[in-house]
């Protein structure tokens, strides 16, 4: 059977990876989490104090951008896949708020930008793949056959995101979930570097009132019907 590429793009926390897991899980697709690179370059900034008083110092990460290594590993203790930078698996560490607060400084950065797409066109080279982020429809496969945008409504994105965060253990309060959500959907918007935007080939899924099954029922009987299509090409 022809593979695919699957593009799903949205604002943060719009359950674009629940989908998109669930999509490469069933169609036995290898998912790649594009925004889990930008954290981890923001993690990088953040722990050799290139960042201070919410600045980015931009010619400090220039000197080492080009080697940085990202890279995603199977981890045998979660079953699941683990981000990794310069050796190190920082899964854990790039999902805290302290890098969220950090990952649009480092976003809008067109280096750091064209760095990431070139890695991320490369994992989606042998197609059969799932990809969410921001720009992955618009910019990193233009052509991927699936282009999915999600949207649900902000308060039901940041009560998402607070349960997420708190079962994780976390120390967080709802107040500064809501507000980084929506400064990072400002900043990722806005941003001159391939903002955030819908794909005009994009079908779009509002998951606030459904459920994270009947999303997947939806976008895989859409997936379904461009495989069936593809497949007499
Ligand atoms: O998807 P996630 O919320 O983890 O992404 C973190 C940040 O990484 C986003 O707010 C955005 O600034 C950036 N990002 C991006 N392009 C992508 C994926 C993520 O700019 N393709």
């Amino acid at each position: 059977m022809n593979r695919i590429t699957i593009a799903i793009d949205g604002f943060s926390s719009c359950g674009k990876s629940t989908l998109a897991k669930q999509l490469a899980g069933h169609l036995g697709y290898t998912y790649i989490d594009s925004g889990a690179m930008y954290r981890a370059v923001a993690l990088y900034v953040v722990e050799n104090a290139l960042v201070r008083d919410g600045t980015l110092d931009k010619a400090g990460l220039m000197q080492v951008l080009d080697g940085l290594d990202i890279c995603f590993q199977h981890d045998p203790m979660t079953g699941r896949s683990a981000t990794w930078l310069n050796g190190r698996n920082v899964e854990q560490e790039i999902r805290g708020m302290e890098v969220s607060r950090h990952v649009t400084l480092v976003s809008p950065v067109p280096e750091v930008r064209a760095k990431l797409v070139k890695l991320q066109q490369a994992f989606g080279k042998e197609r059969g793949v799932v990809m969410d982020g921001r720009d992955i429809g618009t910019v990193v496969f233009p052509h991927a056959e699936v282009k999915l945008f999600m949207t649900a409504r902000p308060e039901v994105r940041a009560q998402r995101r607070y349960h997420e965060l708190k079962l994780k253990g976390a120390e967080v309060d709802l107040a500064s979930v809501v507000e980084n959500i929506a400064q990072r959907d400002l900043d990722d918007t806005t941003r001159a570097a391939d903002p955030l935007t819908k794909a005009t080939d994009a079908i779009e899924i509002d998951n606030s009132d459904i459920t994270a099954e009947e999303q997947f029922v939806k976008a895989l009987d859409i997936v379904l019907e461009v495989l069936a299509r593809v497949g007499q090409e």
